[in-house]
């Protein structure tokens, strides 16, 4: 009898979370409605001038993203004016759960439920109705360390941790990471080579039918890099060189299968 109680109530909850991930999706690639998206800034490593990096924010540094999915959704015949709405929330005090890079697929799995307890946590923000979409951008002092823990985007949960620079000069590349990880939220996936960080050829290319195919004038946004020649890639300093390629459209339901 207790049993049957426990099972019951179990796969009650596992039917809730099922359906509400379900309708996260459908609501989040129906292109109807702006989507509203949430950045959470955070100081990474409590440095004085990631915190004054952070005190000195405002909404105009991130609308270059909002522009990007415009431009690019309209590419692509979506008629909605603003897909994409970006809002800036005052700075959190706790930093998220950390995932380390040899976690098995249970470790992974449990991060993703504490990271769903914390975003519910973290962006309840008094006055403020709380986004669609939780962005955390974890801001480090360049000075301090030369590179950042990777970035992750959850379509589970729609939450995407980021590790960014607080320096004016990568303002532009920090950009492009956010919405790299905003894509993954909506169902896009890598088109990266993940031992090397090369382009995967067609997938990740902006413009793969292009003769000669090299140097490729920009970057797709879920390979990251451009490739300039078969064995070289760079990466763009701001979004303004990089696009969305169809593989990409169709993941996030821009074009249909
Ligand atoms: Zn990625």
């Amino acid at each position: 009898m207790w049993k049957t109680i426990r099972i019951t109530v179990l796969l009650v909850v596992l039917v809730i979370v099922a359906g509400r991930t379900w309708l996260d999706r459908v609501e989040t690639q129906s292109w109807k409605r702006p989507l509203w998206v949430g950045i959470y800034p955070l100081n990474a490593d409590g440095s004085p001038s990631a915190q004054s990096y952070i005190a000195d924010l405002s909404a105009a540094d991130f609308a270059s993203i909002a522009t990007f999915f415009e431009r690019e959704a309209h590419r692509f015949a979506v008629a909605l004016d603003e897909p994409v709405h970006i809002e800036l929330y005052p700075q959190g005090k706790e930093l998220p759960p950390q995932l380390d890079s040899n976690t098995g697929p249970f470790g992974v799995m449990w991060w993703s439920l504490k990271m769903r307890w914390f975003a519910m946590q973290a962006t309840k923000v008094p006055g403020r109705t709380p986004s669609r979409i939780r962005i955390f951008v974890l801001y480090h002092d360049p000075s301090w360390q030369q590179s950042v823990p990777d970035s992750h985007g959850l379509q589970k949960g729609l939450i995407g941790v980021v590790h960014a620079f607080a320096a004016r000069s990568m303002a532009g590349s920090n950009n492009i990471v956010i919405a790299h990880e905003l894509m993954h939220t909506l169902g896009a996936t890598d088109k990266y080579k993940l031992s090397t960080g090369e382009p995967l050829y067609p997938a990740g290319f902006a413009e793969p039918d292009r003769r000669p195919l090299y140097p490729q004038p920009s970057a797709e946004i879920m390979a990251g890099r451009r490739a300039l020649s078969a064995t070289d890639f760079d990466m763009p300093s701001s979004l303004k060189d990089v696009v969305v390629g169809p593989a990409t459209a169709s993941e996030i339901r821009w074009t249909h299968h």
